[in-house]
């Protein structure tokens, strides 16, 4: 007989591959679902496949010795401190510390109204959890950041997206998206960006338009999201001030060490009006009551001992070479109809293919000619980006680059062919 406390556990199919829990999952998870692509990416990490699909910096141009010293100091003369419970909003030299590093890009913060997240993802996960309920529109640049696609869905959110050329987002599309919203009687909770060196599309939104994102957000009382987890990463060109530091009561500004530290680490921000950052905080409190004090303290400790500006420049001297590596190959060797966009900084080229041809199906083939690419299809909530790809080429070596375009361009010769 069925155990009466247990409504739910049905005894026939337990140790069957059969979900005894089917029945109880919250329909909140209907949104959550594994990448398309995961099993092909599990071949893709084989060592002979040259991977321009992951997005992962390049840790081991890191002086190692010294983050080991750190670590060794945290222990002996704070360990009290760093092995004890901390706060949510997050250890508050660290957020002064922060605070310097946003001041980098022209923006003016206190402390008071810098959260620390578990990376800028879980920033992400906490203003959706605060904003969205189920059906609430969000709106975001096509294409735009995979996992913000996935915790929009997460969150049963209707994910909209809004048309992006060379330079950004396209002001006038955002304009019609509202406008067609507001004739729906529907409002959108937020607009999700990443104006540098987007992840996936490669492209900045240029400075003249900057202002007329945010005239427009502000007349139609949208709030903005701005992820900027790139900015510092930048190759070429002079750097643009982020939104935030032209509206901040209009904008929740993401940022995080992932890509100019470490991504082990764990530790973005978000910086919000303060009465938005107080949710975030108490949001933050029942997802995970405390951050890691130790994490904190050790790149608290690494911002104050070592030249941290110094080591951007080298990471950024080593990834500008590679994206030129990159370019350089796609100029030589693409086939006519190809087109890619030309990345100013970050670490993504977004490439599409000639008319007619599929990315998505294309994987298969190209992991068996020992290359992997992310097909452009997951970075869209709707059916689009059958022809485009995202290539990284912030992990693997220029030699490495070149040999990997090399093998895109045979199996791209190969599908024109058949
Ligand atoms: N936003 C964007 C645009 C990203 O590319 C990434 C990392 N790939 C993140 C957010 C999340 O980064 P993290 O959680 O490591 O800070």
């Amino acid at each position: 007989m069925q155990d009466p406390r247990e409504p739910h556990r049905q005894p026939s199919v337990q140790g069957s591959r059969i979900d005894p829990y089917v029945g109880s999952y919250a329909a909140r998870t209907k949104g959550m679902v594994a990448s398309e692509v995961r099993a092909l990416f599990a071949v893709a990490s084989r060592p002979e496949v040259v991977s321009l699909a992951g997005g992962m910096p390049n840790v081991s141009a890191l002086p190692l010795d010294d983050i080991g010293r750190i670590v060794h100091e945290v222990v002996a003369e704070q360990g009290a401190t760093a092995l004890q419970y901390g706060s949510a909003q997050g250890d508050p030299v660290l957020r002064e510390h922060i605070c310097e590093v946003m001041a980098e890009e022209e923006i003016d913060a206190a402390a008071d109204d810098v959260i620390v997240t578990v990376g800028s993802q879980q920033a992400l996960d906490l203003v959706t959890r605060v904003f969205v309920d189920p059906g609430d529109v969000v709106l975001c640049e096509a294409p735009t950041y995979v996992t913000a696609i996935n915790t929009f869905a997460a969150f049963q959110a209707d994910v909209r997206h809004v048309e992006m050329d060379g330079d950004g987002v396209v002001p006038e599309a955002l304009e019609e998206a509202l406008t067609r919203m507001a004739a729906e009687g529907r409002r959108a909770k937020f607009f999700y960006t990443i104006p540098n060196f987007h992840n996936p599309a490669g492209v900045t939104l240029a400075a003249e338009r900057r202002d007329r994102v945010l005239e427009i957000c502000r007349r139609h009382g949208l709030l903005v999201l701005e992820d900027n987890p790139y900015g510092l990463l930048r190759y070429d060109g002079e750097p643009v001030a982020p939104l935030r530091s032209k509206a901040p009561d209009n904008v929740i500004y993401l940022g995080s060490f992932s890509k100019t530290l470490s991504p082990g680490f764990r530790i973005g921000w978000a910086l919000a009006p303060s009465a938005v950052r107080a949710k975030l905080v108490l949001a933050a409190e029942s997802a995970m009551l405390s951050h890691s004090t130790f994490n904190q303290m050790v790149v608290r400790r690494y911002l104050t001992t070592h030249a941290w500006r110094e080591q951007i420049k080298n990471f950024n001297e080593m990834y500008r070479q590679r994206r030129d590596a990159m370019l350089g190959a796609l100029d030589a060797l693409m086939p006519a109809g190809t087109e890619w966009t030309r990345p100013d900084g970050g670490f993504f080229v977004w490439l599409t293919l000639p008319e007619g041809l599929d990315a998505k199906a294309m994987m298969p083939r190209a992991v068996n000619e020992r290359v992997a690419y992310v097909p452009g299809t997951g970075f869209y909530a709707s059916d689009e980006g059958r022809r485009s790809m995202r290539l990284s080429f912030c992990y693997p070596t220029c030699e490495q680059i070149r040999e990997g375009v090399r093998r895109l361009v045979g199996v791209i010769e190969g599908e024109t062919e058949l």
